[in-house]
């Protein structure tokens, strides 16, 4: 784990928390992931972005169109394959594993193509947990007529409803020059334990049903 060696931040001197991520007032990255090989040199030309609660994070916010086109590249992909008997199945599930491997980083197969990726408000990437019980909370952000979604274009953090539940942020890939660890809080374990059955069933339940 990153953390400060001191408990003042080595650009803008502001009091930072032990073991904090990263300045919460300028946005530098803290501890050994200042010298990853990404943000060699200064920190002070990295991108950081100023959230509407006044922090300082690392990265930038991704762009809502970027991310619009992410999400859709997802439904279209399942949306065909559901209509492929057999093979669209095969493939489905292929991607869903693939769609695993790639939470443990805060991303899907769209967002990993768009290069988009979802971090916590602590500064380490969304771990699995996180991004898993975040594709289940945008559930009730569609359920609420895409309401959950559709506030992100208007909201100055860019941050959907389950960004809000799961306290995530979605940054351009290219622009994160923050912790490259993953994490996930405890409510999150919670909710995949709670679904990650059902989602099982739902890939099993076809097998059965073909076999009569
Ligand atoms: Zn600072």
């Amino acid at each position: 784990m990153a953390s400060a060696s001191s408990g003042f931040c080595p650009q803008c001197g502001a009091p930072v928390a032990f073991g904090a991520n990263f300045c919460r007032d300028c946005g530098a990255v803290l501890g050994e992931n200042s010298s990853d090989t990404r943000t060699s040199g200064t920190t002070d030309n990295h991108p950081h972005t100023r959230l509407s609660d006044g922090t300082m994070v690392p990265g930038e916010l991704a762009s809502m169109g970027r991310r619009t086109v992410a999400l859709l590249a997802m439904i279209v992909i399942y949306g065909v394959l559901n209509e492929l008997p057999v093979i669209g199945w095969i493939i489905g599930t292929i991607a869903y594993f693939v769609n695993l491997y790639l939470f443990q980083r805060g991303q899907d197969i769209g967002a990993r193509i768009f290069n988009v990726r979802i971090v916590m408000d602590n500064g380490d990437l969304a771990g699995f947990y996180t991004t898993f019980a975040r594709g289940i909370a945008a559930i009730i952000s569609i359920l609420a007529l895409g309401a959950g979604f559709w506030t992100a274009y208007f909201n100055d953090d860019r941050r959907t409803w389950h960004d809000k539940m799961l306290g995530t942020y979605v940054v351009d890939e290219n622009s994160w020059n923050g912790n490259l660890e993953a994490s996930s809080g405890s409510g999150a374990k919670i909710v995949f334990w709670i679904f990650a059955p059902l989602i099982l069933l739902g890939f099993v339940y076809p097998v059965f049903q073909a076999l009569g």
